[in-house]
């Protein structure tokens, strides 16, 4: 950490200065920006009355309410709860689940900070101007990453609790399909958000900002098994439990296999609660374990086989603008960016081809090039090393 900001160039300090003051004004002006919500508590809601009133409260359609309270999304909103046959502690847990969603908007401001530091630092700043090239690739600055993936576990995941996130992002859109909010334009603009910026830089919002992405990163990163981990994954295997899992969530929100519409199964495993230490079923602190254990030997496991936005961000890999590109009139075809990959990803990208793992822009390729052909470019922006 200390070689690498020694061994930035002026221009490179000043970018960098710019970056960190960028990033001061806009959560500050964040923070000031956004309006203050009264904060609610179980004692604000009441069992006796009905499911509108108390969804109005929450701010959820009543089919939200009904479907966390496990009734039937079509069941009579005015009713009062006790009438329903849902028992008080089921009616204070679904309460409590909800009011765990409210969203905090700031760390939309945080997430776009980490992007936007991301983003400088793979097209420039992860390479100090004032070293050569053989330094990355014998002691490539790592330490930078491992520093903003915690600061990304602790502001975006601890501090400000699991909403909003980008695998929730993808999941409530679809949500919004069958009625279970009353803004679904919110909902959209919320996806539309995270999907801009991973079309900007791909799925830099996974790779830096997304917090368990990055606690599963950082797992990765635990120097132990480091054979186990040269051996890769099939993505042919992970992407088509992904994409199962991913169409038996929409069968069961549309009601077409189970006995209700709008359940989600995401629901059951989502790894986020950890973030607010709300585990509602064993199931959830399940996949946490297994993605966090099997993390130190597998490339994010949660991210490979499960989430949604890592399989919908994924699908706009395609288009995106600025990613890891290589200069094929200086690559040599050593390998060596394959190995250093934890993924299949840059197997594809040097073989040219046009669908290939997932690529989190962790940056790993960038510097082991012993021919300088690696950039994180536009296709708009020429490589000019000769
Ligand atoms: S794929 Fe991973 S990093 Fe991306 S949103 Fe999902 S959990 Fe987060
Ligand atoms: S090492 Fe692999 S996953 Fe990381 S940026 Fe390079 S191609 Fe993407």
């Amino acid at each position: 950490m200390k070689g690498w900001l020694n061994n930035l160039s002026k221009k490179q300090i000043i970018l960098l200065l710019s970056i960190i003051l960028f990033s001061v004004f806009i959560i500050i002006a964040g923070e000031l920006l956004t309006p203050k919500k009264a904060t609610l508590e179980l004692s604000d809601f009441s069992y006796k009355k009905s499911i509108k009133y108390n969804a109005d409260k929450l701010g959820v359609t009543g089919k939200n309410l009904a479907k966390e309270l496990g009734l039937d999304i079509s069941v009579s909103k005015n009713k009062p709860i006790n009438q329903l046959g849902v028992s008080q502690e089921v009616f204070e847990h679904s309460i409590e689940h909800l009011l765990g969603h409210k969203d905090a908007t700031i760390k939309y401001y945080i997430y776009f900070v980490l992007f936007i530091f991301a983003f400088f630092y793979l097209i420039n700043l992860g390479k100090p101007e004032k070293l050569d090239n053989k330094y990355y690739r014998k002691k490539y600055p790592r330490a930078v990453y491992n520093i903003v993936l915690i600061i990304t576990v602790i502001t975006t995941g601890f501090l400000l609790g699991k909403s909003p996130n980008p695998m929730e992002s993808g999941v409530k859109v679809f949500k919004t399909m069958v009625g279970l909010y009353p803004d679904p334009i919110n909902k959209v603009m919320a996806f539309i958000f995270f999907i801009i910026l991973s079309v900007i830089g791909n799925k830099l919002i996974c790779g830096w900002a997304c917090p368990f992405g990055a606690l599963q990163e950082l797992f990765y990163s635990v120097p132990i098994f480091n054979k186990i981990k040269k051996v890769k994954l099939p993505f042919i295997l992970t992407n088509s439990i992904r994409i199962t899992i991913f169409i038996i969530m929409l069968l069961f929100l549309f009601g077409i296999i189970g006995d209700k519409k709008g359940l989600v199964i995401y629901h059951y495993i989502n790894p986020f609660n950890l973030f607010n230490l709300d585990f509602d079923y064993p199931t959830i602190l399940a996949v946490v374990v297994i993605s966090l254990v099997g993390g130190l030997i597998i490339y994010r496991p949660f991210c490979n086989f499960i989430c949604p936005f890592g399989l919908i961000s994924w699908i706009f890999e395609r288009v995106s603008i600025f990613k890891v590109r290589v200069n094929f009139d200086l690559c040599n075809k050593c390998n060596a960016c394959v190995k250093a990959c934890p993924t299949e990803a840059m197997k594809g990208i040097i073989e040219n081809k046009k669908i290939y793992a997932d690529c989190f822009s962790c940056g790993r390729c960038l510097n082991v090039c012993a021919k300088n052909a690696i950039d994180y470019r536009g296709s708009f922006i020429i490589n000019k090393k000769n």
